[in-house]
Formats: structure tokens, sequence, C-alpha cells
């Protein structure tokens, strides 16, 4: 339903959870954050509104970070099908808007090869095919996996072994990436972000991104560079 990532020097919970405010009124039934804080991955999450995951939250002081609201759409409303989702040796996290929609049999190939399941989700089926897949570089392993799954998509990716990395998808599924000094951004919608920034990257179908603290490329999901028109958003939220 909402997604928001963060890289740069401010506190990245901080940034996430008020992101994830902004987009409050769409509703939602569980939400959840991960941050890297360069050693280790902490991952939140809880049922019902953002002032519970809040109110849980102690300083994870990290400058990194990925943040979801679900609307759920496959698996009941709970803990453990709250979003972010990862991997059984949590290397690989992932926030999904929409429905991957041959999740199912990618499932069961993934269970064959020995994957556990810990949710009900189809997004899950993300964070195990970028273990599977993996061959040292997410951006390159990122390519492999949208090529694998089918239906409407916004990703936003972290990975344990590239803290200062983020990568977001956008197929059928809206996401932009905002741009900073220093900092940038990922949010399903512009309002998360506009307290930060006015500049923007409107990411179309079919289209991913790269992100550092100092730059962000764009890309076909073939992985063929995009120049982006920077936008600037006039408006207030
Ligand atoms: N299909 C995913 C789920 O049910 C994402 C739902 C959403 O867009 O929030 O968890």
């Amino acid at each position: 339903c909402g997604i928001v990532g963060y890289i740069g020097k401010q506190s990245a919970q901080e940034v996430l959870v008020n992101g994830l405010s902004k987009l409050e009124y769409r509703g939602y039934d569980s939400a959840g954050i991960a941050v890297h804080d360069g050693q280790v991955i902490k991952i939140r999450k809880s049922v019902g509104r953002l002032a519970a995951l809040e109110s849980q939250l102690e300083n994870l002081d990290a400058t990194v970070g990925i943040g979801h609201t679900r609307w759920a759409t496959h698996g009941r409303p709970s803990h453990d099908n709250a979003h972010p989702h990862t991997d059984e040796s949590e290397r690989f996290i992932v926030v999904h808007n929409g429905i991957i929609e041959n999740y199912l049999q990618l499932r069961e190939e993934l269970q064959a090869s020995g994957h556990v399941f810990t949710s009900e989700t189809d997004t899950e089926v993300v964070a195990h095919l970028l273990e599977e897949l993996f061959d040292g570089d997410l951006f390159e392993t990122v390519k492999k996996v949208v090529q694998k799954i089918h239906g409407a998509f916004a990703l936003a990716i972290m990975a344990k072994d590239e803290p200062g990395k983020l990568i977001a998808v956008r197929e059928k599924s809206p996401l932009i990436v905002g741009l900073g000094d220093g900092e940038n951004f990922i949010a399903s919608d512009i309002p998360a972000i506009l307290e930060y920034t006015r500049r923007v990257y409107i990411l179309e179908d079919g289209e991913m991104a790269v992100l550092t603290e100092n730059d962000v490329a764009c890309y076909t999901l073939d992985g063929e560079l995009v120049q982006k028109e920077e936008f600037n958003v006039t408006w207030d939220a």
C-alpha cells in the first residue's frame, strides 16, 4: 500500500515513519520497517496503525532503510504477513506494493529447493528469489529476479552485503525517487517525501533505480541506462 525508502545521513527510522504517516489516508492493516546500520539489519513490524509500530521502536541508530504499510491481498493481516519480508538468512529485505501473479508456482519451486517461508504473502517469494539467484552483485541479481515475477509490483530492496545501496523497481504500481543533497528517497507517492525534497524522478512501468546517498541511476528492467528528467514538485501536500 505505502512504500518509503531512505539512504543518507538522517535517522532512517524517523524518515520512514514520518513518510509512511503521510500516506496514512490510504488505509492499511499493518506497518513495518527495516534499517541497516552498516553491520546488521533490524526489522520491526506491527499489526494495526503506525502509532503501534512507533510505540515499540527504540532508537535503531541507522541511516538506511525501507518501510511499508500493508493492504493485504494475499495472506491475512498479521505480524508474520506484514512487510518487510526477508529470506531465512535475512540477507535480502523487500517491501512490495501490488500482486505477484505467479507467486504460488515460484513458492513451490523455492520450497522444493529448500527455502522455508514464514508468511502467506505473494511478496515473500521475492526475498527468497534474491537469495536463490544472488551472484555477488545485488543489481545483477534484481535484474534476474524481475524477469521471473509477473504481475504488478513496486519494490524497494535492501541487502545485508551492500549497506550503501537501495534498489527501487516499478512495474504497474506507482513508485518515485526523491533526490536530496547527500541523501535520496524512494516513495510510492510524492507526499511521503515532500518535507525533504521537491526534486523527483517519476519511474515509469518497466524501470528501476539504484540509489546510494550521493547518486541515483535509472535503468530499464533489462539494465539499459535511462536518462530521467527531473520533475520539480510545485504544490504542497
Ligand atoms: N500483495 C502484497 C501483500 O498482500 C502487498 C499488498 C500491498 O500492496 O500492500 O502483502
